[in-house]
C-alpha cells in the first residue's frame, strides 16, 4: 500500500482516519489517503487565506508567477510516468492515454494560462467628459476547486492553472476515487518554488465531508466545480448562502449527427473516439448517435466492426484502448443501464471484472433511460433520421447541452446546424479538439458559466473599473 497525504500550507499531513483507493483492474486497494472533514477543510482554507492575504503570490508580477507555473509544467512532464500510473491505478484509465494525453495536456494547461495571464491586455474607455476609465483584473482570492474522477489530473489543472496564473490561492479537492495525482501535483508545485499555502490539496468525500465543508466556508471567494449536474445543484445552494460565485462544468449526453453526405471513414473514426475514449467516462461523449437513414446500414456495419476491434483489457498494457470502469459503484451503474437496456444490443455487453465492452444499442425508444440519461460508460445508442430539421430537433431534445458533433461535407449545412444546436461546443468533422482560448461549458443542465482564455479570467478575477479625471 502506498501513502499520500493532504498538502496544506506546504506540509504533507495525514491526521485522523483514512480511506483507500482501489485499483479497478486488480480490484485491490493500492493507496491510502487521509479522510478530510471540517477540521482539515478549515486548516486548508486558513492556509490559502493567509497565503492570499499576506503572502507573496498575489503580489508577484505575472512574469515571475508565470515562470513558476512553467517550472511546474516542466516537473509534471519529468514525472509523466508517476502521474500517469497514479491516474491509471486510481481509475483504470489506459496508462498509454494518461501518458500520451492527460499528462501533456496538464503541462499545456499550466503553460497556456501562465502565458495568457502574462500577455493579457485590459480595456480602456476614453470618455467625452474629460475622464478616462480602464479595467483591472484583480485576483479573486481563495478558490475551492472540486474535481471529478474521469480525467483527474488534467481536469484539476484546468482549474488550478488559471486560478494560480491570475494570483489566487487554491484548495483542490480531488474526487475520492482518484486522490493520488493531486497530492503528487502539490508536491511538485512546492518543488517548483510555488510558496506554501498557494496550492493546497484536501482529500475526502463530498456530502458531510471535505467537499461540503469547503463549499460552505464563507472565506472561499470562488468555487469551480466539475461533476454531476445533481451535485452542481447542491453546491450552488451551499454557495448561495455566502453569495460565493460558482462555475459549473456538469454532465452531458452529447448528440453526434452523421449526415449522408459525410465522409463515412472520418465519421466512423471520430464517432468511435467520441464514445469509447476513456471507456465512455467522458462528459463530452457522443453517446447519442443519429445517422441519416440512407447511410445507416453502411455506417453501422463499419461502426460495429470498429467497436469490436478495440482492445479491451489491462490498463497497464500499452496496447489497451479500453480498461475497466472506474469503481465498483460506477460499474454497477453502467451495468444496470446495459442489462436493462431498451432496444437491441448489436455488440458489447458486460465483460469480466469491472469491464463493460464497447456496446452499441439500436431501436431504443426516444424516452428510454439509456437514450436520455448520462450513462458515462462505453455505451452508445444509434437512431436514424430523415431530415436536417429532425436531426436538430432530436439533438436538442435533452436536458443537457454540453456538446454535439456534426459530420457533413456540406459547408452551409455545417454552419446552419452548428448555429441551431443548443450546446456549448459543436465539433464539425472532428471531436475533442480544443483551443484553450475558446469558451468551454454547457447550456442548460450541463453547466453555469464558461472557462477557457478570457472566460477563465472573468471567473477567477474581480474586474475593477478605475476612473481618472484628466485635468484640462
Ligand atoms: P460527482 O458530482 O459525483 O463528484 C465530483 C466531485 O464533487 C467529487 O470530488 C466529489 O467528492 C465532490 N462532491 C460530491 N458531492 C459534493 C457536495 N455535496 N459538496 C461538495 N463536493 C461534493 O461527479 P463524478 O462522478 O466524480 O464525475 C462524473 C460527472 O462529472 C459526470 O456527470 C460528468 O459528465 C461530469 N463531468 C463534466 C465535465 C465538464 O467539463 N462538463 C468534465 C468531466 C466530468
Amino acid at each position: 500500500m502506498e501513502h499520500f497525504g493532504h498538502v496544506i500550507d506546504g506540509e504533507e499531513i495525514a491526521p485522523g482516519s483514512s480511506f483507500t483507493s482501489v485499483d479497478p483492474w486488480t480490484r485491490e486497494p493500492w493507496a491510502q489517503v487521509p479522510l478530510g472533514g471540517a477540521a482539515e477543510a478549515d486548516l486548508a482554507v486558513t492556509a490559502a487565506r493567509r497565503a492570499f492575504d499576506s503572502g507573496p503570490w498575489p503580489r508577484m508580477g505575472f512574469a515571475e508567477r508565470g515562470a513558476l507555473l512553467h517550472r511546474l509544467a516542466d516537473l509534471v512532464l519529468a514525472h509523466t510516468d508517476e502521474l500517469a500510473m497514479a491516474d491509471s491505478r486510481d481509475m483504470g484509465k489506459p496508462v498509454a492515454d494518461a501518458r500520451g494525453k492527460d499528462v501533456p495536456r496538464t503541462a499545456q494547461n499550466l503553460r497556456f494560462f501562465a502565458d495568457h495571464a502574462r500577455l493579457a491586455t485590459s480595456e480602456a474607455y476614453p470618455m467625452d467628459s474629460g475622464h478616462h476609465a480602464y479595467a483591472r483584473y484583480e485576483p479573486a482570492g481563495v478558490v475551492a476547486a472540486i474535481a471529478p474522477w474521469n480525467f483527474p489530473l488534467m481536469l484539476e489543472s484546468w482549474k488550478v492553472a488559471p486560478a494560480l496564473a491570475w494570483g489566487n490561492t487554491v484548495v483542490l479537492k480531488p474526487a475520492e476515487d482518484t486522490p493520488v495525482s493531486a497530492t503528487i501535483l502539490a508536491r511538485l508545485a512546492l518543488e517548483a518554488g510555488i510558496p506554501p499555502g498557494v496550492l493546497n490539496v484536501l482529500h475526502g468525500y463530498g456530502p458531510d465531508s471535505a467537499g461540503s465543508a469547503l463549499t460552505g466556508d464563507p472565506r472561499v471567494d470562488r468555487i469551480t466545480f466539475t461533476g454531476e449536474s445533481g451535485t452542481g445543484r447542491v453546491i450552488t445552494a451551499a454557495a448561495a448562502r455566502n453569495l460565493t460565485p460558482v462555475s459549473l462544468e456538469l454532465g452531458g449526453k452529447g448528440a453526434n449527427l452523421v449526415f449522408a453526405d459525410a465522409d463515412l471513414d472520418e465519421a466512423v473514426d471520430w464517432s468511435i473516439k467520441a464514445i469509447f475514449t476513456n471507456a465512455g467516462q467522458v462528459c463530452l461523449a457522443g453517446s447519442r448517435l443519429y445517422v441519416e437513414r440512407g447511410v445507416l446500414d453502411e455506417f453501422l456495419a463499419r461502426f460495429v466492426a470498429a467497436a469490436e476491434a478495440l482492445v479491451v483489457g489491462d490498463p497497464r498494457d500499452p496496447a489497451t484502448q479500453i480498461g475497466p470502469l472506474a469503481s465498483e459503484t460506477h460499474f454497477g451503474k453502467v451495468r444496470g443501464y446495459v442489462e436493462n437496456s431498451a432496444g437491441t444490443i448489436l455488440t458489447g455487453g458486460v465483460g469480466d471484472g469491472w469491464v463493460v465492452r464497447p456496446t452499441v444499442v439500436v431501436d431504443a425508444p426516444a424516452d428510454s433511460a439509456i437514450q436520455c440519461e448520462e450513462v458515462f460508460g462505453p455505451v452508445v445508442t444509434v437512431t436514424p433520421f430523415d431530415s436536417e430539421a429532425e436531426a436538430v430537433h432530436a439533438a436538442n431534445d435533452s436536458p443537457y447541452g454540453l456538446n454535439a458533433m456534426v459530420f457533413t461535407s456540406d459547408l452551409s449545412r455545417a454552419h446552419r446546424v452548428a448555429a441551431a444546436l443548443r450546446a456549448g461546443t459543436v465539433w464539425t468533422n472532428c471531436f475533442f479538439v480544443r483551443d484553450l482560448r475558446a469558451p468551454f461549458g454547457g447550456f442548460a443542465d450541463s453547466g453555469w458559466g464558461r472557462e477557457g482564455g478570457n472566460f477563465s479570467r472573468e471567473f477567477f478575477t474581480e474586474p475593477k473599473a478605475v476612473v481618472m479625471a484628466i485635468r484640462q
